[in-house]
């Protein structure tokens, strides 16, 4: 069994998982400078897809990856899956450096791929099977029909995978990333294109794993999914984390508002009061300032502007999207 995943020899695999979590020093996930250039093909050109990441995810957390897309958030997780080779840097999974231990580093961790990707003509069990087989876990340590059962899935388990659900089918890839009995299991984008209600069943599922002791990743460009989910969370744009906290903490930041107004005559340049927040003077006259609302209140804010002479014609305010908190982070960050 050399060239397989499973590791049995690693103490952790007799170890209930509930004390895993408690018994190991070793972060889940260890990130340090870890870069990706894609080179260039076909026409396109070279992409640095990871800028030198550095991450630390602790064992029993369920952390959240947010990004817009095409951040890198993929890329960061199929270099751990062992999917994508590195270009630089350093990544441990549950304290197997993947250079050095590259079976036990993947044999630490289930990835749950974006796209539903099964073998029509193969049942849940049969799927199973081939991939525990696949992994080289031996027969009498296969846990199909358990696993299968905390899925929801028990009674599909002899059904063709093509007469299964989209939500079914979605619990047969987290059901087929468990084989192995990874203490990681990483959900790249798992409810992209997922209506409410199954939304919320997979949180559940994973919930349930997660309170079984798994440690999860969970990357996603949906803030309320993180948020709903994660107890932290790293922001990665353009191949750099730019921020990673304790969810509260994070939500707190990312609180912030934006006041647009249009001056009654036009302004040249923004009042020295304005200076301790992200404002700008817009292409139409109108400037915007965002701020926390925790902070300053709007009405403060606006006495502000009267005080340093401009005269307003008119106002509203926006909650600041998503894609403004990275701005807003990104330009507190480092440069490049
Ligand atoms: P995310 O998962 O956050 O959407 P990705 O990791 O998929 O981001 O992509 C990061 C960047 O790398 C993007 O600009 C993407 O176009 C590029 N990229 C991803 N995969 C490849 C590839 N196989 N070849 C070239 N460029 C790629």
């Amino acid at each position: 069994m050399a060239d397989t995943l499973y590791h049995p020899e690693s103490p952790d695999d007799l170890m209930p998982r509930e004390l895993r979590a408690e018994q190991g020093r070793e972060p889940a996930i260890q990130a340090r400078g870890l870069r990706k250039t894609y080179k260039a093909s076909n026409g396109q050109p070279a992409k640095e897809a990871l800028k030198g990441i550095d991450l630390t995810i602790p064992q029993g957390s369920i952390f959240g990856l947010l990004g817009p897309n095409g951040a890198g958030k993929s890329t960061f997780i199929n270099i751990l899956a062992g999917l994508v080779v590195k270009t630089g840097g350093h990544a441990s999974i549950w304290g197997f450096d993947i250079d050095v231990n590259p079976r036990q580093a993947r044999g630490s961790i289930g990835v749950v791929p974006q796209e539903l990707s099964i073998d029509p003509f193969f049942t849940p069990a049969e799927v199973m099977e081939m991939q525990a087989g696949l992994y080289g876990v031996p027969k009498s340590e296969r846990r199909t029909m358990e696993i299968l059962r905390a899925m929801g899935l028990e009674d599909k388990a002899d059904a063709y995978a093509r007469t299964l659900s989209g939500g079914m089918r979605r619990r047969l890839l987290v059901a087929k990333a468990m084989v192995h009995n990874p203490p990681v299991l990483v959900l790249d984008e798992p409810t992209a294109g997922v209506d409410v209600e199954l939304r919320r069943q997979l949180w559940d599922y994973v919930k349930s794993l997660h309170a079984a002791g798994t440690t999860i990743v969970l990357t996603t460009h949906y803030l309320e999914e993180a948020q709903a989910l994660c107890d932290q969370i790293a922001i990665i744009d353009k191949g750099a984390v730019i921020a990673c906290e304790p969810t509260e903490t994070l939500i707190g930041r990312l609180n912030e508002k934006k006041l647009i107004l249009r001056p009654s005559s036009p302004v040249s340049e923004l009042p020295a009061a304005l200076s301790g927040y992200k404002s700008e003077i817009n292409a139409n006259g109108s400037i915007s300032i965002n701020y926390n609302p925790a902070e300053i209140s709007t009405m403060d804010l606006i006495a502000k502007i009267g005080e340093a002479g401009i005269e307003i014609a008119d106002l509203s305010t926006e909650e600041a999207s998503l894609e403004d908190v990275f701005l807003h982070l990104t330009s507190h960050g480092e440069p490049g």
